[in-house]
């Protein structure tokens, strides 16, 4: 696997001031595939500077211009997807179509969408005798997760180049090389130098770092809520603009008018995607207690037909952590209908889908992300009962309801609290504002409102 030595700075690969490295593994297989620099502060600070220095060209760049360069940015992301699935299979462990639909398929999407957004959004507006111009909020510090390490990269960079800010990115340690093929896409699309910058390196480190620049305008993070809340309190205290998306817990309702089995087998799937590894996964099922053994069976059925085809998890430290909580779960009552604590293989940080069935709303596997293949099923006694449970977590980021008729699904959806609800098995829509309510975060990505968090408004009176 091909990985560069060096940093994305000012538009060239350039050693970092640190001597530190990062080694990538294969968590199929466990064996390192490349090797990359762990910038430390002063790096930052370069890329800092640099993305500083090229604020004034790239905010006065006509919208028409950055539309055009992030038309190219797709354009090459296109040309190489073969190469980034590969890499994202590689450093994440995904299995290649999957790799290939979504890990590549999405990103080239949302770059498409502000490629177009870029052209066409009113940067200037009359408001009575005001005119009201929309511009950059100037240097971007953008930390993101390894979970979907392009399409992470892209809903924060393709926003803030389309805005006309400039960027410091510090992708996650696990998936640095996807990051560094990105930046090469970047130089490829002919995005000047300076507008985008790469930093490879550890959280507590160069991410802390970015996220502590005085030259650094917004951070924009994506991770853990425990990391976004250090992160809020740092741009907090510099009264710095910020935006976090946070974790998850969201519920999967299913009324009892739906069709049962539809609802449970594509509610399995979307836990098993990416072996769990989704801040959005619906992890808790609310089944009526009338339907609510025939929903177990048909969930512990469809998790066992996974069964070796959904790939590892990211790391060692992520296979221990999801195993932890699976043991808790049995420790603290829950019955486990699929799957178990043990490693399904003797090499690589696989994970056995696995199905909870009596989970209470107290318990630990039912109130925390676990970020893993595993489903906990709660029984509800009423449409008030399964709203309190799905309402009933510190995260509000994302759900889903299913009922025989749309309108009653909608109106259970309208009382959630959380950023995004699928009825009925709605397709993603990479123009649909994404975001947390509560502790899942501060701000929303994707289409236009996510364009709106690079943006700050000023007006002229006439
Ligand atoms: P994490 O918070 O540990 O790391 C995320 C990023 O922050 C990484 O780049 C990491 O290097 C960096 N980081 C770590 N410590 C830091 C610090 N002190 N200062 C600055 N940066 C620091 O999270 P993770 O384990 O990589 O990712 C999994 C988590 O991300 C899950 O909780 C998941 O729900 C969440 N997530 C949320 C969304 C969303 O859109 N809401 C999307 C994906 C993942």
């Amino acid at each position: 696997m091909k990985a560069h030595d060096g940093l994305y700075i000012e538009g060239a690969w350039r050693p970092a001031e640190s001597r530190d490295v990062i080694e990538v593994v294969n968590p199929v297989d466990e064996q390192v595939v490349g090797r990359v620099p762990a910038g430390g502060a002063l790096d930052v600070d370069t890329a800092v500077r640099a993305a500083r220095a090229a604020l004034p060209g790239w905010a006065a760049t006509p919208p028409a211009e950055r539309a055009a360069r992030l038309g190219a940015l797709r354009d090459v992301l296109t040309a190489r997807k073969d190469e980034i699935a590969e890499t994202v299979g590689t450093e994440l462990g995904a299995p290649l179509k999957f790799s290939q639909a979504v890990h590549v398929g999405m990103p080239i999407a949302v770059a498409g969408s502000y490629a177009e957004l870029a052209a066409a959004h009113p940067f200037e507006e009359k408001v009575g005798n005001s005119t009201v111009h929309q511009e950059p909020v100037g240097v971007v510090g953008a930390i993101t997760p390894w979970n979907y390490p392009l399409h992470q990269i892209v809903a924060k960079v393709a926003p803030a180049l389309a805005a006309g800010c400039t960027v410091v990115l510090k992708p996650a340690e696990d998936t640095p090389l996807t990051a560094q093929l990105f930046a090469e896409a970047v130089h490829e699309a002919g995005v000047p130098a300076g507008v985008f910058n790469l930093v490879t390196g550890l959280g507590p480190i160069a991410g802390q770092a970015l996220a502590e620049h005085p030259g650094v305008d917004l951070v924009s993070f994506t991770g853990s809520t425990a990391v976004g809340r250090q992160i809020g309190a740092t741009a907090g205290a510099a009264v710095k603009k910020v935006a976090l998306e946070l974790g998850g817990k969201s519920a999967n309702v299913i009324l009892p008018s739906a069709d049962l089995a539809r609802a449970v087998n594509v509610g399995v799937a979307n836990v098993m995607s990416n072996s769990g590894q989704t801040c959005s996964a619906w992890t808790r099922m609310l089944v009526h207690a009338d339907q609510y053994e025939e929903a177990v069976e048909l969930a512990a059925a469809a998790a066992a037909k996974y069964g070796d085809r959904i790939g590892p998890v990211v790391s060692a430290k992520q296979q221990a952590r999801v195993r932890g909580y699976i043991e808790k779960g049995v420790a603290e009552g829950a019955r486990l209908v699929a799957g178990g604590p043990e490693s399904p293989r003797e090499k690589g940080y696989f994970v056995s889908p696995t199905v909870f069935a009596d989970v209470t709303p107290e318990m630990t596997i039912a109130q925390e992300e676990i970020f893993g293949p595993v489903l906990s099923i709660l029984r509800y006694e009423d449409t008030e009962d399964a709203l309190r449970i799905a309402n009933g977590t510190v995260y509000g980021l994302a759900g889903a309801v299913w009922a025989g008729d749309e309108s009653e699904a909608v109106a259970f959806a309208r009382r959630m609290d959380t950023g995004q609800v699928d009825i009925n098995g709605g397709r993603f829509n990479p123009l649909a504002p994404f975001g947390g309510y509560k502790q899942s975060g501060v701000g929303r990505e994707l289409g236009t409102h996510g364009l709106a968090e690079y943006l700050q408004t000023k007006s002229l009176q006439f």
